[in-house]
């Protein structure tokens, strides 16, 4: 199966009518990006930079970071790359730097809420993004955005990087893409505002999940509570879908369900531009596109968007999945 499955590498991701669906992979390092490239990844959808931070015992210099993320740009060949800024807290915790001892760290000093309050270091890592935007498509991404003001702060920050790179003489992609992740209710209720001040969404389910359903990820307690076809997951994603495309701009689906066979009807459906996906949910997810019609997609979707349990949902995509095979 391995080896038939690896025949796909080169084939286009393109369903039996046609619709192209980007199949991008989500990489923590430069090794992931190896077994990334080797299954055909068509780009990096999401780089969680975090790991970058953790594998050492100090901040990493911008010098440290530009080389990580011009090589994984090159090593790219002009396809795109996009780099997630820091998502520390949570779960993902440095040796060398104290966070504060929190009741629920999933909704606490983390992420875009970490960098917006060490600017210094915030500035330093869109600085060497920014030197890699010389190198290929690099974009950049915002992960927990709550608010528009997020977003705008951010850009400030991103604004002062740029100027001082231009004043240096140091080459960058002046116009580089910004997007940001969905992944808090709040977003997806303020789709339209936000679809404003981004080039791009990427809906990370993981956490969509777990904090539209009030079920910590990580609790192996309530695991079985934690159900990515649940009609409330649904109906956010197409929310977030809806907006974008009134918007005209992109919009993938970067967590862990983008790589479940069963759930491609719904990216399919719903006209999701791009999956980003482990390195070994590649190929399958191929696999299932290529017989996969999008038109009959739509109309399943609409049996999907019917149903009132996930129980129901999954019934109704793996019947359809296993129809198709
Ligand atoms: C997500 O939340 O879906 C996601 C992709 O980000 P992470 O898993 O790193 O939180
Ligand atoms: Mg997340």
């Amino acid at each position: 199966m391995k080896e038939q499955l690896l025949q796909l590498v080169e084939v286009p991701p393109v369903t039996p009518d046609g619709v192209h669906l980007t199949l991008a992979a989500n990489i923590s390092s430069l090794k992931e990006l190896d077994a990334a490239l080797h299954n055909g990844a068509d780009g990096v959808g999401l780089f969680r930079t975090e790991f970058l931070y953790m594998d050492r015992s100090r901040f990493p210099t911008e010098e440290e970071q530009f080389e990580t993320y011009r090589a994984v740009a090159q090593k790219l060949k002009g396809r795109t790359l996009i780099i997630r800024t820091l998502d520390i807290g949570g779960d993902k915790q440095l040796d060398y730097y104290e966070l504060p001892e929190e009741e629920n760290p999933f909704l606490g000093f983390r992420a875009i809420r970490f960098s917006l309050e060490r600017k210094d270091l915030f500035k330093t890592q869109l600085r060497a993004i920014l030197r890699a935007s010389a190198f290929g498509d690099v974009r950049i991404m915002y992960p927990l955005i709550t608010s528009v003001d997020e977003v705008r702060e951010a850009n400030g920050v991103l604004a002062e990087a740029k100027k001082e790179l231009a004043y240096e003489g140091i080459e960058y992609r002046d116009d580089v893409k910004v997007g940001i992740m969905i992944e808090v209710p709040a977003a997806v209720a303020i789709a339209d505002l936000l679809a404003e001040e981004a080039s791009f969404f990427s809906i990370g389910t993981n956490d969509l999940i777990q904090f539209t359903l009030a079920v910590d990820r990580m609790n192996e307690k309530i695991s079985h509570l934690y159900e990515p076809f649940h009609p409330a997951i649904l109906r956010m994603i197409r929310t977030v879908a809806t907006a974008a495309q009134k918007r005209g701009i992109p919009v993938s689906v970067c967590g862990e369900v983008a790589g479940d066979v069963n759930a491609l009807p719904i990216w399919l459906g719903l006209g999701i531009e791009e999956l980003s996906l482990s390195a070994q949910a590649i190929l399958p997810v191929k696999e299932s596109l290529l017989r996969t019609k999008a038109s009959d997609s739509r109309k399943l979707l609409q049996g999907l968007f019917r149903c009132k349990t996930a129980a129901e949902v999954r019934a109704l995509a793996g019947q359809f999945n296993a129809e198709a095979a």
